[in-house]
């Protein structure tokens, strides 16, 4: 990307301008000046024009002659002929006398000229070419200068103060605690080194995406209050091998001239995988990337105050030379923020907005189980968003909870046109669901019900909100909620006697959930603690595969059917128990399309 030439069109640009100018000029001008005062005649005229005493002057030319006579008016005029093979010639016009005569002498050009015409033009016209072609080649693969391997474009990774600090940051104490260690170490370096203590080189920040790992490195730098190198590490995959590895050396000595300072690699899973996977080839380049930051973080002074901090959602991919001790050694887990972790980072969100009085962020981080700090993030905007579409100045509490819905299962579909007869299979449907739930003791409440579709395609949903946080889930609750995903089937059949396919999301949920009961959980009768299945990447939608026999694996399946048929039954008989009840709550919601929990329990809990 160097600029440093001009760009040099006009040279070549006015050359050719001067050319075309004088060559016009030759073409048309000369011929149009000197017509007319030139006359053509024949041999015969010529020889008798010399006897007459009329010329004055002759000059023989390689195919013409030319001479100087008296015209009809006396006066010298410029005539021409062809020149013919007339060797008497010469002895005419000496025997006349007083006629000046002589042949043109072939123009030579000087040798310093021949030499340069013939060998330095075309030398110089194919370097410009080749000049030019170069400058077009390099445009075409953007700016990239293949003569300058190694240079590497010193760019300065240094950024300005991040103007985040761990106040920024809500849940996450562990991982903030950890952190806070290492800025506390750059502030004061000495006090480590007199006990004798280095400190780690790096840490390594392990969590799923949108948990904030990438924003607790940036209040690192921004409560630190030094340098902070930031790169991703998709940055240091070049085309060519070297590249990358002379990025990273780059980026380490600058960061040495810069220490005490912080180095933060954001995505490192790009640069850090495992080497050798036994593909025939190999990734020359992302190895020699991978080898360099291993030197280089075994290279550089500890105590000198470079800290390396790193972001990756999938730790087990990483090259073990990488996580061993004094390089990235201290592994720092930013997991999915518990209810109280919600909570707190709703607060922090809701700090930028302006909100109503008395807002219940409890109620709210309930209904958000599972959510990350981002998702979080993201409902607090899209609430601003829906308070300012409905023409509030401040957002309120029904906002927020609508917008979780919206992050949850996406817009309303107002324009959405289904049939009665469709809504109300799907209101029984819904109320399947929240009556299986209610009925069963260890389920979670309800907390809405609503047939207003989705742009998801939900077409109508439940939504259960515990009313703490679980860590833990017993064999009974893990059976009641796959009975309670029966539950909208189930109510289907027991009304309409038939079935359809609105059921397949909870199918699909009941299956994962019977699936991991019987190959993770250990919650069979068949298999004791066996694990069936290991979990790869646990951070980013935590893929299964089995590690059993063929065998094994058609048992499961039947172990898993047997389940879901068991739990099937259950939601079955609990509607057949409650058929009246019901009637009577889809009845209610076909009327008003959402109902609360409270709604539902007690028309539930009405003495019939
Ligand atoms: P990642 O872990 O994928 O790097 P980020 O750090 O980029 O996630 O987080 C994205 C956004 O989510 C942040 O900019 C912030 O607004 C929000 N966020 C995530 N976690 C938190 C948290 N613990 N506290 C406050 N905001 C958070
Ligand atoms: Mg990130
Ligand atoms: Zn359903």
């Amino acid at each position: 990307m160097e600029e440093k030439k001009t760009p040099k069109k006009p040279l070549i640009f006015y050359y050719f301008v001067v050319m075309m100018v004088l060559m016009l000029f030759n073409a048309l001008v000369f011929p149009y000046l000197m017509r007319g005062r030139i006359t053509e005649v024949d041999y015969g005229t010529f020889l008798s024009q010399v006897d007459s005493g009329n010329v004055s002057r002759v000059e023989v030319e390689e195919s013409q002659i030319a001479f100087i006579a008296k015209n009809e008016e006396g006066k010298d005029a410029v005539y021409i002929t062809g020149r013919m093979d007339d060797p008497g010639l010469v002895d005419r016009l000496h025997k006349k006398g007083g006629i000046i005569f002589s042949e043109v002498i072939p123009k030579q050009n000087s040798p310093l000229l021949n030499f340069l015409l013939t060998w330095i033009l075309p030398v110089v016209f194919f370097v410009l070419l080749g000049q030019l072609l170069m400058r077009f080649m390099q445009k075409r693969m953007g700016g990239m200068n293949a003569m300058q391997f190694g240079k590497s474009n010193a760019k300065v990774y240094v950024q300005a103060q991040t103007g985040k600090t761990f106040d920024d940051v809500a849940g996450e104490d562990e991982a903030k605690e950890a952190l806070k260690e290492i800025v506390d170490f750059l502030h004061n370096p000495q006090k480590y080194a007199d006990i004798g203590a280095s400190m780690p080189k790096g840490a390594l920040l392990v969590g799923p995406p949108g948990t904030g790992k990438t924003l607790l490195a940036q209040a690192v730098a921004g409560e630190a209050k030094v340098p902070f190198f930031s790169i991703s590490g998709s940055e240091f995959v070049e085309m060519f091998v070297g590249m990358g590895a002379a990025k990273v050396r780059d980026l380490f000595k600058q960061a040495q001239e810069k220490a005490p300072c912080i180095v933060f690699i954001d995505e490192i899973d790009t640069i850090g995988k495992k080497r050798d996977t036994g593909m025939p080839g190999g990734n020359d380049e992302r190895e020699q990337t991978l080898n360099q930051l291993l030197t280089e973080m075994d290279g550089f002074d500890g105590k000198k105050g470079v800290v390396i901090l790193a972001a990756t959602n999938r730790p087990d991919s990483l090259d073990p030379a990488l996580l061993r001790p004094g390089r990235f050694d201290r592994r720092v887990p930013v997991e999915l923020p518990d209810l109280k972790g919600r909570e707190a980072i709703l607060r922090v969100h809701a700090r930028k907005v302006k909100t109503e009085e008395g807002i219940d962020y409890n109620a709210i981080a309930r209904a958000t189980s599972g959510a990350s700090g981002a998702e979080l993030a993201n409902i607090v905007n899209e609430a601003a968003l829906r308070a300012v579409k409905l023409g509030r100045s401040l957002v309120s509490q029904n906002d927020l909870e609508e917008s979780v819905e919206v992050v949850i299962a996406g817009y309303q579909r107002k324009g959405a046109v289904i049939s009665q007869k469709e809504k109300k299979i799907i209101a029984y449907h819904e109320i399947g669901h929240a009556l299986v739930a209610a009925r069963q003791t260890e389920s979670a409440p309800v907390h809405k019900i609503t047939i207003v579709p989705r742009t998801s395609g939900a077409l109508g949903y439940t939504m259960q909100v515990d009313e703490g946080e679980r860590v833990l889930m017993t064999r009974e609750e893990a059976f009641n909620k796959i009975a309670t995903l029966t539950g909208g089937r189930a109510a289907e059949e027991l009304v309409f006697g038939s079935f359809t396919s609105g059921a397949s999301n909870d199918i699909e949920q009941a299956t994962k959930m019977a699936r991991s009961m019987v190959t993770r959980y250990g919650m069979s009768r068949e298999f004791d603690m066996m694990a069936l299945e290991t979990v790869q990447n646990q951070y980013l939608g935590g893929d299964t595969s089995l590690t059993c026999a063929a065998g094994t694996a058609e048992k499961i399946d039947e172990e898993v059917l047997s389940l879901i048929r068991e739990a099937h039954d259950k939601a079955r008989r609990i509607l057949q128990e409650n058929e009246q009840k019901l009637h009577e709550l889809a009845d209610y919601l076909l009327g008003k399309e959402t109902i609360t929990g409270e709604e539902f329990m007690e028309i539930l809990n009405r003495p019939q």
